[in-house]
């Protein structure tokens, strides 16, 4: 009897034990966050730097607790250089600090790697590069609030973080063509995420005609829409370089938004690892 009662007692001890590691991860944690907060004005740019890059980044640990997975873990060929971990995007602001990854749905990266092998078929020296891919709802409404103009317009270029972007679910690429031999992104007529009718596929034969853009560029956008949309991509009319995997009700059926990270979330994904 006595032994049993031993048995409880140890047991007791080392659940409290874990009780006390768990508390102290927390408190770890939370010293990370404070750390990660950079003192500015704004609610959404503040949970992430730009500087340092911590290793590993918090998003990863953040996305892959979230179901996502990397995508050049599932095709190493894709090239990925994420426009919002810089500072070369219509905001001037890098968005995503140590992010250098892109993270999708499992379902979704294995439909890019498909229209990187259908690109493959056909020119061995062009790779998709991708420019942003699952991207935060908080993230997606700080761009919302930045870009100042009547909201019939700023839906052309943004989506309301209200009804929730398909970047929001990690189910749409923004993506363009990339030379291996130059090491260049192919000339699409305009820079990504161009605010403009010249970025808009509805408006691509009337602006040949009108000379703003020529042949070669247009070709190169028609070359990447084959590739996408033979792998079950929808291009839409405003940005070229934009892809949604599934319409944004299936996107509900199947996944959820995912967020962002917040004090909540950052625990959950640290003691998830
Ligand atoms: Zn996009």
């Amino acid at each position: 009897m006595l032994k049993y009662y031993f048995i409880y007692i140890s047991i007791i001890i080392s659940f409290l034990n874990s009780c006390n590691f768990k508390k102290k991860d927390n408190q770890e944690v939370n010293s990370t966050i404070k750390e990660k907060i950079k003192k500015d004005s704004t609610t959404y740019i503040s949970i992430v730097d730009s500087s340092p890059k911590p290793s590993p980044c918090i998003w990863d640990t953040y996305f892959k607790s979230e179901g996502l997975v990397n995508i050049q873990k599932v095709d190493s060929t894709l090239q990925v250089e994420l426009k919002y971990s810089t500072e070369d995007n219509f905001m001037q602001r890098d968005m995503y600090g140590c992010l250098d990854s892109c993270y999708l749905q499992k379902d979704v990266a294995y439909k890019l790697k498909n229209a990187q092998k259908h690109l493959k078929s056909i020119d061995s020296n062009l790779s998709l590069l991708v420019y942003d891919g699952v991207r935060p709802r908080a993230i997606q409404q700080y761009m919302w609030d930045i870009l100042d103009m009547p909201i019939n317009e700023k839906v052309k270029f943004v989506s309301n973080p209200k009804r929730g972007s398909l970047h929001n679910f990690g189910a749409a690429v923004d993506i363009t063509l990339y030379n291996l031999t130059t090491q260049k992104a192919l000339d699409m007529g305009t820079p990504y995420d161009y605010i403009g009718v010249e970025a808009w596929p509805t408006k691509e034969r009337l602006m040949l005609e009108n000379g703003v853009l020529n042949e070669q560029q247009i070709n190169n956008r028609k070359l990447l829409r084959k590739v996408m949309i033979k792998a079950k991509f929808f291009n839409i009319q405003t940005e070229w370089w934009h892809f949604n995997s599934c319409y944004r009700k299936k996107a509900y059926e199947l996944y959820s938004i995912i967020e962002g990270i917040d004090s909540t979330l950052i625990k959950k994904a640290t003691l998830n690892k």
